[in-house]
């Protein structure tokens, strides 16, 4: 047996006469920038998730730029973040000359600890930027309520969790701005780069738009300095046909996930925990397990596909060396990073599959 992890490929199979279709559209019009496709996709995301503004962009990185560029984050402003995250949660703070300031992560979701935040915040504090690792949204009430208390501004980097909710509200409709990506492995993945920014704010919805086309306000008139941030119309085409079926798709993945959790939930593993007021759309079904190299080569061995998200916490990077950070800072955070591995996850994982990984996952 060979299990793919994300198979792309099958999912591309099942509804391919309906993507080659929208593809052709696009190019039959060749409106390749900017075309009737991204404003249908905005408008589709929008219905989707309840946000009032839903702009798309060239990518889930270029998503938080947008967003912390909207919320004037400069030079010397300090944003607090989880160091458990992908590089692009962190780069873009740093990018945009502010300092990323880490908080350990919550021993359980994976998340940030909101009981950790406030020793953070210094007068150069701007905003908080939780990740809804795995595609589990953070506990996003207790740190609005630490942001208005310090009056910080929230980004939730849901780049792995669109269509995830929290108390009843899509991840898409919490914080100042709510980012995302259609990476093509994400749970809402296009065909190449892509990505969107949410927001219920008119002033920071006109912003992004505008900073999205080099801070322009009116063509060749610019207002802001900005990034050539746009999703090709092509790639609007694709997640326009893969979000009708999105409802579909996740309850297909939440299922898979539970059908993990009930193969796996009498071994010495740890598996994920999802809050009761929360939903996980589970971009990765992530265990912990204590010899990890060993058991990833037992399942490759057998054809099975796993990966690690994400093996070094960001405190300890090369890139971040300048921000002086020490191994042992972030206990929970480096415990997890040694322990997590990500098995094979997409919506049609069968049962079978199932079986034969849960058979091969030896735990010694
Ligand atoms: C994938 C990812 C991003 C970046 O998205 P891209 O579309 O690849 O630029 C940012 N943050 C997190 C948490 C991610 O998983």
């Amino acid at each position: 047996m060979k299990i793919d992890f994300a198979n792309l490929q099958y999912q591309y199979q099942l509804y391919k006469e309906e993507i080659d279709e929208a593809i052709h559209k696009v190019l039959d019009k060749s409106n390749y920038i900017m075309g009737e496709e991204v404003n249908e996709l905005e408008k589709n995301l929008e219905n989707f998730t309840d946000a009032k503004n839903a702009i798309t962009c060239s990518s889930g990185t270029d998503a938080l730029l947008l967003a912390m560029m909207a919320l004037d984050i400069q030079p010397g402003d300090e944003v607090i973040t989880t160091p458990f995250t992908f590089i692009a949660t962190a780069e873009t703070i740093a990018l945009l000359g502010a300092k990323p300031v880490f908080v350990d992560i919550d021993e359980k979701t994976y998340n940030i600890d909101p009981s950790k935040i406030e020793d953070k915040i210094t007068p150069k504090t701007k905003a908080i930027i939780p990740v809804s690792l795995y595609g589990q949204p953070a506990d996003i009430d207790a740190i609005q309520t630490i942001a208005d208390k310090h009056t910080l501004k929230v980004i939730v980097d849901g780049a792995q969790s669109f269509g995830s909710t929290y108390k009843d509200k899509t991840d898409s409709n919490l914080g100042d701005i709510s980012t995302t990506s259609f990476f093509p492995a994400k749970p809402l993945g296009c065909f190449g780069d892509g990505g969107a920014v949410f927001t219920n704010d008119e002033t920071l919805a006109t912003k992004m738009k505008q900073l999205r086309v080099h801070g322009q306000n009116k063509r060749y008139h610019h207002k802001y300095i900005g990034l050539g941030g746009r999703m090709d119309t092509i790639q609007c085409a694709v997640v326009n046909v893969k979000l009708k079926h999105y409802k579909k798709d996740l309850a297909l993945r939440q299922e898979v996930a539970q059908k993990y959790t009930d193969a796996l939930k009498d071994k010495d593993i740890i598996l994920p925990f999802i809050a009761y007021d929360r939903t996980s759309v589970f971009a990765q079904y992530s265990i912990r397990v204590q010899d990890r190299d060993e058991i990833q080569a037992k399942l490759k061995e057998q054809g099975i596909t796993t990966a690690v998200h994400y093996p070094m916490p960001l405190h300890l990077q090369e890139c971040f060396s300048y921000l002086e950070y020490k191994k042992g800072e972030f206990p929970t955070a480096e415990k997890v990073s040694d322990e997590i591995m990500s098995l094979p996850m997409n919506p049609y994982v069968s049962d079978e599959e199932i079986k034969f990984i849960s058979e091969n996952l030896i735990i010694s």
